[in-house]
């Protein structure tokens, strides 16, 4: 457990000094008990101190980070149950499985680094191979590490009860830090000494939270930290249940044996029940979700879903404001306009592309908030547009005066007139009829 607020309060210097951003000590004291701030934000406490509260201060969850270079991935560091208190900081990372006894596996890994896809401007993608020793075979589990590193640079999950498969293994892969699964009651030991010696990180699986965290301890008492939590659970709602038991009483009892990230597995055969259920678990609170399909249909939404999840809510998504060239636009390209909230954007983005007439979008700073929000709120007016019109240098960059404003603000075609003295064309009220709109009127 962790520290309340007054305990903390004891190791303080008590001056009310200020520097640490509150305005007293105690203040400072129970946001730290929270784990809302860090204790190195007051430059006076003693080392004596520092080492009483270093419970405190540590993050409840702790980072893990398994692969390396650009594929590295972190995971843990949350500090939140709800999304909308703060934020989640790191995605759930989609693990898909391999068995080393696959006729293809070249092949599966390589359908694997596919699940690449640009949408709304976002950029996503799978991020591990979950590599099964289904074989039950050392040797066969070390040319299937092999043949699957030489496709891939993708952070490895490796996945055997043996310890000698997971060491034969490492012999390929070690130097990528692979995380290993799993070290469980019966070979916790010998795992645990594997882990440490090739500084990988390790999976504990339990065979519920009790023994979970009875073996947590045991491995943090052998000196291994870099760990990641099973409760071994499969059954969708008991999963559920346990992520969400092992986020509260770690974020909110600071409940040490439950303070490291997780992963899951999917266990439906069907790619859209598996879909439901690695939606559900990324949602809470997965930090890995492992897959059996590698359907570009099922993953294309969750990655859509795990964007929305892990989306920072305090940071509204925008795209820069300015003039966008959409294609090889030249003086006479239609100019539209629109908000710099990216879902707006990209969505107007994508049916002007459709159009295949190149064109300009000028995207209104309103703070990354939608068209008729922003009308609402004053920041989508005759004025902020007639500005932005005049900052992006489109008036050098067109030789015409016409723009085409969202028809969900048509109200706002003769005040822009006036002022920014473009002639204003009242555009569609939805995206998707953007196309049918250009044809008529730019074709
Ligand atoms: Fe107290 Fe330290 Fe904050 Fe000063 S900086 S108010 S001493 S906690």
């Amino acid at each position: 457990m962790g520290l309340t607020g007054l305990e903390i309060f004891k190791h303080l210097p008590k001056t009310n000094c200020k520097e640490c951003g509150f305005p007293t000590c105690l203040a400072f004291a129970m946001a730290l008990a929270n784990g809302k701030t860090t204790l190195d934000l007051c430059p006076y406490v003693s080392d004596e101190a520092k080492e009483a509260l270093a419970s405190a201060s540590a993050p409840p969850i702790r980072m893990v980070k398994v692969g390396v270079g650009e594929n590295e991935l972190e995971m843990g560091d949350e500090t939140e149950i709800f999304r909308h208190d703060k934020r989640f900081n790191h995605l759930t990372a989609i693990a898909i499985i391999v068995n080393d006894n696959e006729e293809d596996i070249e092949a599966k890994v390589e359908a694997i680094n596919a699940l690449e896809y640009e949408h709304v401007g976002q950029h996503y993608e799978s991020n591990m191979v979950a590599l099964i020793n289904a074989s039950g075979d050392a040797a066969t589990f070390k040319s299937a590490a092999e043949k699957a590193s030489a496709k891939t640079k993708k952070a490895f999950l490796l996945i055997s009860d043996d310890t000698a498969a997971i060491e034969a293994a490492l012999e390929v892969l070690a130097a990528q830090k692979p995380l290993l699964y799993a070290a469980n009651k019966d070979n916790y030991e010998k795992m645990t000494e594997i882990a440490k010696a090739n500084s990988c990180p390790l999976v504990v699986k339990g065979e519920d939270l009790n023994s979970l965290a009875e073996l947590v301890e045991k491995i943090v008492a052998l000196g291994h930290n870099d760990l990641v939590l099973d409760p071994g659970s499969r059954d969708t709602g008991k999963v559920l249940v346990d992520m969400t038991q092992i986020r509260r009483q770690a974020v909110k009892n600071k409940f040490r044996p439950f303070g490291f990230p997780t992963i899951t597995f999917t266990s439906k055969d069907d790619p859209q029940e598996e879909l439901l259920q690695a939606g559900t678990y990324l949602a809470k609170y997965a930090s890995i979700v492992v897959m059996k399909t590698a359907k570009r249909e099922i993953h294309l939404p969750l990655m859509s879903w795990r964007a929305n999840v892990y989306t920072d809510p305090q940071k509204p998504v925008a795209v820069e404001a300015g003039a966008h060239e959409v294609g090889e636009v030249d003086e006479n390209s239609p100019v539209y306009c629109t908000t710099n909230f990216s879902l707006t954007y990209f969505l107007v983005e994508g049916e002007v592309d459709s159009t295949r007439i190149p064109s300009y979008i000028l995207s209104v700073d309103t703070g990354g908030i939608s068209v008729l929000t922003a009308y609402a709120d004053n920041k989508f007016t005759a004025e902020t547009i007639t500005k932005a019109i005049k900052d992006s240098g489109l008036e050098d960059k067109v030789k015409h005066r016409k723009i085409v404003l969202p028809g969900g603000v048509a109200v706002l075609k003769g005040k822009l007139e006036e002022e920014s003295g473009w002639d204003v064309l009242v555009g569609p009220r939805e995206s998707a009829d953007i196309p049918k709109y250009a044809k008529e009127h730019f074709a």
